[in-house]
């Protein structure tokens, strides 16, 4: 496994960590004091697409993602996210792209859906977002319970449901919406549906109220009587053999939980700068229980970026990752959680006041263990490759 990135990467991700300090964090801080996302508008939404960021990997040329073939996730991707996220990992997903829409963009769609809703992010004359819509009301961790139905008419399909906490949904051009043709065939019904913005009876979007990474919209949404053409079904009828939507939605989230792993280990890694710096300027560092967590916990992160580089490795070359992508998900946002836990008891009641980066931090954290499989249902994943639980027992 290559950890080295070539020159033109490399330079790419010194640019964001400028942006960093100049304008995530800073955008971070006042999406968190004000309560609301960063509307998309923001200059600093265009200044990315100057960086040649909020593209697609798609290429159209290869009919494959560019930097990797199969639906993975780039070392670069990986570490441009976790980057990001040490800044703001609000402000860094709410920044321009497909975002979690792309993977089952590339996994599931025909070469002619790829062209329509990823060709416009190849060099986007605006910046653009895309949405990904699981999870509903009533089901969560357990996606075979969705009740967002799709009726078959003619040479459309009617969509009537309720999606919630979708991220960047009510920006988005479009939202890949998870509907099933027939609750009672569990995932064997489920279907992907390209929903474009503007669809009549795709509305009634509102931001929900979050603990923490404010910067980014989490939007819940209803589809009623929403009439979505035949040809927005990503991979067309003939796609979805039995549990083939399952499938899909797995290969989604194999790709992207190393993601959010990585984005976990720079939530982690800012909380530790920060609780150095706090320890350092109160006298702490003479302790050597403080010393031996700072640097235990520096360790943990070490070892999650690690466990994360290499379920994107996996992707990228076509190999299963079912257990690693379960693995640095399960593991990155504990150890981040650790971290910010470990600095807001460095703070002590300084913590308490509510001003102070680490206490952000620590709400923020929270979340990346629930996002894209919580902790425990990855935990019930891994069991079962590893230990051969039964199916019965994870639900
Ligand atoms: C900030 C944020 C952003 C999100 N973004 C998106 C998005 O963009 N798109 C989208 O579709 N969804 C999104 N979600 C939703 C997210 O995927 C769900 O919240 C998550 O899957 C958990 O579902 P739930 O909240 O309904 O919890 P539940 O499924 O009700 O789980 C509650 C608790 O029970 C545990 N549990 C449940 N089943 C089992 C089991 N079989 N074994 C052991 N423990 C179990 C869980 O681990 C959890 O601790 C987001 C959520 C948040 C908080």
């Amino acid at each position: 496994m290559r950890l080295a990135l070539d020159v033109e990467s490399a330079a790419r991700l010194d640019g964001v960590r400028r942006l960093g300090a100049s304008r995530i964090r800073p955008l971070g801080l006042e999406a968190d004091r004000l309560g609301r996302p960063v509307p998309p508008e923001d200059p600093y939404f265009a200044a990315l697409l100057a960086l040649g960021l909020g593209r697609t990997r798609w290429n159209p040329e290869a009919g494959k993602p560019k930097a990797a073939p199969a639906v993975g996730t780039s070392r670069f991707t990986l570490l441009l996210a976790e980057e990001q996220a040490y800044w703001d990992r609000g402000v860094a997903v709410a920044a321009p792209g497909p975002g979690l829409g792309e993977p089952p963009v590339l996994s599931m769609g025909t070469d002619e859906q790829k062209r329509r809703f990823l060709g416009p992010f190849l060099a986007p004359d605006r910046p653009r977002w895309g949405s990904f819509a699981m999870t509903e009301p009533g089901a969560g961790s357990d996606v075979a319970a969705i009740r967002t139905r799709a009726k078959a008419d003619g040479d459309h399909y009617v969509l009537d449901g309720e999606k919630s906490f979708a991220a960047n949904a009510s920006r988005a051009d479009w939202i890949v919406v998870w509907a099933t043709v027939d609750p009672s065939l569990g995932r064997g019904g489920h279907r992907a549906f390209v929903v474009e913005r503007g669809t009549p009876g795709l509305g009634d979007f509102k931001i929900e109220k979050k603990m923490g990474l404010k910067a980014y919209e989490s939007t819940s949404f209803t589809l009623r009587g929403c009439r979505v053409p035949a040809a927005n079904l990503l991979g067309g009828e003939g796609h979805y053999g039995a549990r083939a939507g399952f499938k899909g939605a797995l290969a989604s989230f194999n790709a992207t939980r190393p993601m959010i792993a990585a984005m976990a280990v720079g939530i982690g890694r800012a909380a530790l700068d920060a609780a150095l710096v706090f320890a350092q300027e109160h006298g702490r560092l003479d302790d050597a229980r403080v010393r031996d967590r700072l640097e235990r916990s520096a360790r943990k992160l070490r070892m999650a970026r690690l466990l994360s580089l290499r379920a994107a490795f996996l992707a990228d070359h076509q190999r299963p990752n079912l257990v690693e992508a379960s693995m640095a998900k399960a593991v990155a946002p504990a150890v981040a959680y650790e971290a910010a836990s470990l600095g807001m008891e460095l703070l002590g009641a300084v913590g308490a006041r509510g001003d102070h980066l680490i206490e952000k931090l620590f709400r923020d954290v929270k979340a990346m263990d629930i996002v894209e499989g919580t902790g425990q249902i990855q935990r019930v994943v891994m069991a079962r490759q590893l230990v051969n639980l039964p199916r019965e027992a994870g639900g």
